[in-house]
């Protein structure tokens, strides 16, 4: 009998540290990259020849975005403030436009950042980010709407969230619709497997159709999936477009694929 209770306690004691591991590798610790990213900010003058942002107001921005990207130690750096006299760039007419600007004012080793009056072509979401702009950081940009620099502090947090690799958590036009049972979350919607499945379509109106009207951040869709399951997605998550005052941060999947998109770019670094 004894025995008996000493090998059932023995099982229970060995297989404890098999569990205990299986967590570990859900919340495995975050790799550290110890890398300060120098940021150039490029503000093209309005149509009157004014600068329409202070060095203050985008350091703001850089100060929110360290707090987000501390847990993978990346850090970002205000270097230049460079103002471009041409006001044509404050507005650019379409992405040949765009293209001509990174051509004329990129500059090597540094994250290049534009803050633009508008981009008439993308209505819905705040900038306008080369995806995986890290590994090519000589050619790629990040092109972010004035407004949402003052107005939406973590706007810049989700543009470099672009540039670092990650898709908006509902995913591109090119990628399938994501099952909430998260069956096909390799393939579908964002590629990433712990941000749940968001059924967000750009360009709705979010309350009352996703979001409660008087409970901020209250998810309320009631859509199915095609299997028809009801979506919980997070509405946190800092590449949603739910309100910039719900989200919260990146999840660790998220922060291990932009962990990797910079160790195959730091040839470029
Ligand atoms: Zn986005």
């Amino acid at each position: 009998m004894k025995i008996k209770i000493l090998l059932l306690l023995g099982g229970i004691y060995l297989s404890s540290p098999i569990m205990a591991q299986g967590l570990q590798i859900q919340d495995k610790p975050l790799p550290c990259i110890e890398k300060t990213f120098s940021v150039v900010v490029h503000i093209p003058k309005d149509t009157l020849g004014d600068i329409y942002i202070r060095e203050d107001q985008v350091q703001d921005a850089i100060d929110t975005m360290n707090v987000y990207f501390a847990p993978i130690c990346a850090r970002f750096e205000l270097c230049e403030f460079n103002v471009i006299e041409n006001f044509q760039y404050s507005i650019p007419a379409n992405t040949n436009e765009w293209e001509q600007m990174k051509v004329k004012y990129q500059q090597n080793n540094r994250i290049n950042v534009f803050i633009v009056l508008s981009i008439p072509w993308v209505p819905f979401d705040c900038g306008y980010t080369d995806l995986g702009g890290l590994e090519f950081p000589q050619r790629d940009a990040l092109m972010l709407k004035l407004i949402c620099l003052t107005d939406l502090p973590k706007s810049l947090s989700h543009e470099m969230g672009h540039y670092f690799g990650l898709l908006d958590t509902y995913g591109t036009e090119n990628t399938p619709p994501e099952l909430v049972d998260g069956s096909n979350c390799e393939t579908a919607g964002d590629l990433i497997c712990d941000t749940p499945a968001d059924p967000f379509v750009p360009g709705d109106t979010l309350s009352p159709k996703y979001l409660h009207a008087d409970i901020p951040c209250r998810f309320v869709f009631e859509g199915e999936d095609p299997a028809g399951q009801y979506y919980t997605p997070d509405v946190g998550n800092m590449m949603t477009l739910y309100p910039d005052t719900c989200r919260c941060g990146f999840t660790q999947q998220q922060f291990h694929k932009m962990v990797d998109i910079y160790r195959t770019s730091m040839g470029s670094w």
